[in-house]
């Protein structure tokens, strides 16, 4: 004969030992997951004065895997200094790999904690300097 307790009481123990334990799901949005202190979330670009920190050297475009990042140069008419007059990312596109950041030679773009991305309508994930360069 087939016996069926033994199963069955251990699969009834592990449900016990379930219950009294901490729960590992979060009430999110209200709840916050704490992220990983390496977590590759949104980019940002660094600001130095008035703009952005990019100097529109192209090694992000170059080494880009997915191609989501268009830079457009421009130089300032005074200073003689480049800097990104377009610096756009495609983040439907993007693999969130960091081989953007690990590239920069200025430490222009960063990533961060932002994992809350989803949206409506595809041009919402087109993310422009102004929208990626620190507000301060
Ligand atoms: S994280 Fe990777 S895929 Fe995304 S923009 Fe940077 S290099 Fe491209
Ligand atoms: S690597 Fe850095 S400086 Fe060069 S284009 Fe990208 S963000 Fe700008």
């Amino acid at each position: 004969m087939l016996n069926v307790a033994s199963p069955l009481i251990n699969g009834l123990k592990i449900t016990l030992q379930h219950l009294f334990k901490k729960p590992v799901t979060l009430q999110y949005p209200t709840e916050r997951p704490v992220v990983g202190p390496r977590f590759r979330g949104l980019h940002a670009l660094n600001r130095f004065h008035d703009r952005s920190k990019c100097v529109a050297c192209y090694l992000c475009p170059t080494v880009c895997p997915a191609k989501c990042i268009t830079v457009e140069a421009a130089e300032d008419p005074i200073t003689h200094e480049k800097y990104a007059s377009r610096y756009d990312i495609d983040i439907l596109r993007c693999i969130f790999c960091g081989y953007c950041v690990e590239a920069c030679p200025v430490d222009a773009v960063k990533m961060t904690e932002n994992f809350e991305l989803a949206n409506y309508k595809r041009e919402d994930f087109a993310y422009t300097q102004e929208m990626l360069t620190d507000k301060k």
